[in-house]
């Protein structure tokens, strides 16, 4: 894969100009700023040499089209100069699912974080296990103590940072560093940050992984995914992706491009945003915790801050002790922020969880009910006249 066109070989050029320009092709395209929508399989060969010699820039539909080609050339430039490749699949499981296979062997052993994805862990305890690979859950604070769990056989670590639920903020480049040591390879769901505030592939990860259901798509329309990796594993991601059949809707991969080119700006509110909402929670008497990374009281605050260039709109609360109908009021009573899974949307959501029933390395006990919200892109002091209500009916039921 080549570096972007339209950016005129110009290098150096700050993310927010990257984002706009790479992956273009206008010339091709015939002036159009867009690539179209390419639904294709069979390519034709003009001639029975080039056939037998596989000549053409595109083979098959399912090896890609002038559409992915577009969003790849975009994602390899945002991601920066250790992407040696990127994978399109159809969701963000299917990324990380299809990026563990690709790098896993029967035999083989798995550190994940214990603050991962939930259906991570279901993959990994589900089918990780029945082809024979082992996976052990490590506690996310973990940092210098991993070294301990690895054994002879093993071969990958995946960290989310931070979990996306309960926001434990792991070290990784220090996790990274101990894994290469190893021998291990390391994979990060950069779902959170993305790679516009989190270079994760410069910190030492091999692959970066972004469901781009999320702030890539950016309109809750479309399910994505992407597998970034360096020069180290893109050829294990390639060729898993080539055998396995994996590849993604073309109208997807359109609908991702045309959400990433407006990504920067929408990051930009959603943090500003839920920055303002998490520092309000912060003082509000209902509110035990506010569990946001770019907060100076949370306690990866330090990491967030030598690690990451911003934070996006996704962030949790802890309730004061209190039983479930006070919290069901909160929830019955708010009317912008939406009850439902997923985030990244422009819309403001707002979810309960609780991660005591499968944590296995380490224990969720947080002193009160969780809440999750992703800031949308709402007025904030709409936002805060919302949330006010659900708390006002949360104390009248308790
Ligand atoms: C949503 C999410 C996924 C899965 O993405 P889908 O596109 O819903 O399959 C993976 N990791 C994290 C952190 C997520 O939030």
């Amino acid at each position: 894969m080549t570096a972007s066109n339209d950016n005129h070989g110009t290098t150096s050029l700050d993310t927010d100009t990257v984002i706009v320009t790479a992956g273009r092709d206008t010339k091709s395209q015939r002036g159009f700023v867009n690539p179209p929508v390419v639904r294709g399989s069979t390519v034709l060969y003009p001639t029975a040499n080039d056939l037998h010699a596989h000549r053409g820039e595109f083979q098959y539909g399912r090896h890609g089209t002038p559409t992915t080609k577009a969003l790849q050339e975009a994602l390899m430039a945002l991601e920066g100069p250790k992407c040696a490749g990127v994978g399109l699949v159809p969701s963000g499981l299917a990324a990380i699912s299809t990026a563990l296979l690709s790098v896993l062997k029967a035999g083989d052993h798995l550190l994940v974080s214990d603050s991962a994805y939930r259906p991570t862990r279901n993959f990994c305890n589900g089918m990780l296990a029945r082809y024979g690979i082992e996976t052990t859950y490590f506690d996310p604070l973990i940092g210098a103590g991993i070294e301990a769990l690895f054994k002879s056989n093993t071969r990958a670590v995946l960290v989310e940072a931070p979990g996306s639920q309960s926001f434990e903020m792991p070290d990784v480049p220090l996790i990274a560093s101990i894994a290469h040591a190893r021998g291990a390879l390391v994979l990060d769901d950069n779902t959170w940050a993305t790679p516009l505030y989190h270079r994760s592939l410069e910190q030492g990860v091999d692959i970066s992984i972004q469901a781009a259901t999320k702030y890539i798509g950016g309109h809750s329309d479309i399910m994505f995914g992407t597998i970034s990796a360096n020069d180290a594993a893109w050829p294990l991601i390639s060729e898993g992706i080539r055998l396995l059949g994996t590849c993604a809707g073309p109208d997807d991969v359109f609908l991702a491009l045309r959400g990433l080119r407006t990504m920067s700006v929408r990051l930009a509110h959603h943090q500003r945003s839920a920055l303002e909402m998490a520092r309000w929670l912060e003082t509000r008497p209902e509110v035990l915790k506010v569990l946001h990374p770019a907060l100076p009281s949370h306690p990866g605050h330090a990491i967030w801050k030598r690690d990451f260039t911003g934070a996006s709109g996704l962030f949790s609360i802890i309730l004061k002790p209190s039983p479930q109908k006070a919290v069901d009021a909160l929830l019955d009573t708010v009317k912008l922020f939406g009850m439902g899974y997923s985030w990244g949307g422009f819309e403001s959501l707002v979810i309960p969880f609780d991660c005591s029933d499968y944590r296995s390395a380490t224990t969720w006990a947080p002193g009160g009910p969780a809440l999750r919200f992703h800031i949308g892109l709402e007025s904030v002091d709409d936002l805060k006249a919302d949330l006010e209500r659900g708390l006002a009916a949360f104390n009248a039921a308790l």
